[in-house]
């Protein structure tokens, strides 16, 4: 169905932008990706349609609004087969759904000299929030390292869990190498040592079908605007019994049963979580945003990223001073490709790109140990979207050449 991709293209106004006087070609997808018109517009129609403030009224523009943010949450629940919609929370991004994980379920599971595991190829957002606790409560934070070819090493991890590893976070897909890490064996190795495991999803759910049951996690964590949905939204899943387990990390409004002079009774999960007014209008967009992906199907999402990813491999290897990193199996990466130009810091690379209307990150890509770990200080990262064609790749790897003849490298 590669011609039902091509048009779906058309879906995306922002991509027939022009940029520095040529197309642009959007290359930058790991960061943030385009919205198509169908999430554009649930936007817009929500906000003049029926925006009203949701659980509280008891007028019909307050009941329609209840009625769609809720039935995102089912929507969520099916889209990841969450056993129920009650371990559906919606967050602000991934960045939150991992901090409340964090800050307020694992202190009250770890005690001075437990052990938590995550891996250097984690992003800020997967590290940060674990050396915090790691720091309040005594508990020691852990490694799993790469092997030569950019994956996880799991002989290593498996010598790492032990009686006192109490909670086992990792990425599912490395928003700098690509790696998608074996999720479901993993979670298995950690649940072998009886620790709760927690996925960082922000760069699978987009990508290629989730199934939290199937992966076996504790927690799942993702954000809408990676998977063409809005900003300001995530996903937080937990197991209900955790969910219930783990304390609320805002308290406010909606989120109580009754409150007291002295005490309050929370709702229980997913309400206990949402305190104050949640981002409506973005969790019906997330709700669009998903139906889109859903009518695509992921046969002809998978196989345009990876058969671009493929491409771009290859071409980029080809260009005597870059290095890709990573892994070099097709099937064992996601859409996302680091590289360098020897020569030429990544900085200015995307600069001299831009210009050619290219747009790809550089940097650190918010994973500073595992910069360290490749002996850089940062890279250069052209990541794909289904959106993406023959045309942006030309674009990319001419662009890419031509810096290298500019600079004489
Ligand atoms: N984890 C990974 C692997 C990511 O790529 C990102 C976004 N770059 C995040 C977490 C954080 O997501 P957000 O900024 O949407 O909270």
């Amino acid at each position: 169905m590669v011609n039902d991709i091509a048009i779906a293209r058309n879906d995306f106004p922002i991509l027939k932008e022009v940029v520095n006087g040529q197309p642009l070609a959007y290359l930058d997808n790991a960061a943030t990706t385009q919205k198509p018109q169908a999430v554009i517009d649930a936007l817009v129609h929500y906000y003049q349609h029926d925006n009203a403030n949701i659980h509280r009224g008891v007028y019909t523009l307050a009941e329609r609004a209840t009625e769609q943010y809720e039935a995102v949450r089912q929507q969520v629940a099916t889209f990841i087969n969450a056993a129920s919609v009650a371990e559906i929370v919606f967050t602000r991004g991934t960045t939150t759904s991992l901090n409340w994980v964090a800050q307020t379920y694992a202190p009250t599971i770890l005690q001075a000299g437990d052990e938590i595991v995550i891996s250097i190829m984690e992003h800020h957002s997967n590290l940060v929030p674990w050396q915090q606790v790691a720091q309040r409560t005594g508990a020691k934070l852990r490694y799993v390292e790469l092997t030569a070819s950019g994956e996880l090493d799991l002989a290593q991890y498996g010598d790492l869990l032990n009686a006192r590893t109490k909670i086992v976070s990792l990425t599912h897909v490395s928003n700098v190498l690509g790696t998608i890490n074996p999720i479901k064996k993993m979670t298995a190795m950690a649940h072998a040592v009886g620790a709760t495991v927690v996925i960082d999803g922000a760069q699978a759910t987009g990508h290629f079908p989730v199934d939290v049951q199937e992966l076996d996690c504790d927690f799942y964590a993702f954000s809408g605007h990676k998977m063409y949905g809005p900003t300001g939204i995530g996903v937080l899943y937990g197991r209900e019994a955790l969910l219930t387990a783990m304390p609320p990390a805002e308290f406010g409004g909606e989120m109580i049963n009754l409150v007291t002079r002295q005490k309050t009774d929370f709702k229980p999960a997913p309400a206990k979580f949402e305190a104050g007014t949640m981002p409506i209008a973005q969790v019906i967009g997330l709700g669009a945003a998903i139906s889109y992906l859903q009518h695509l199907g992921w046969p002809a999402i998978i196989a345009q990223e990876q058969q671009l990813t493929a491409q771009a491999y290859q071409e980029l290897t080809a260009i005597t001073g870059v290095t890709v990193y990573g892994p070099t199996e097709p099937t064992r990466r996601s859409s996302v490709l680091s590289f360098n130009l020897q020569g030429l810091h990544p900085h200015d690379l995307a600069t001299v790109l831009d210009m050619q209307g290219v747009a790809i990150r550089a940097g650190h890509h918010c994973a500073q140990p595992l910069m360290t770990d490749l002996g850089v200080s940062a890279t250069a990262r052209a990541s794909f979207a289904f959106y993406n064609n023959q045309a942006d790749l030309r674009q990319l790897v001419t662009a890419v050449q031509a810096a290298k003849e500019f600079f004489k490298l």
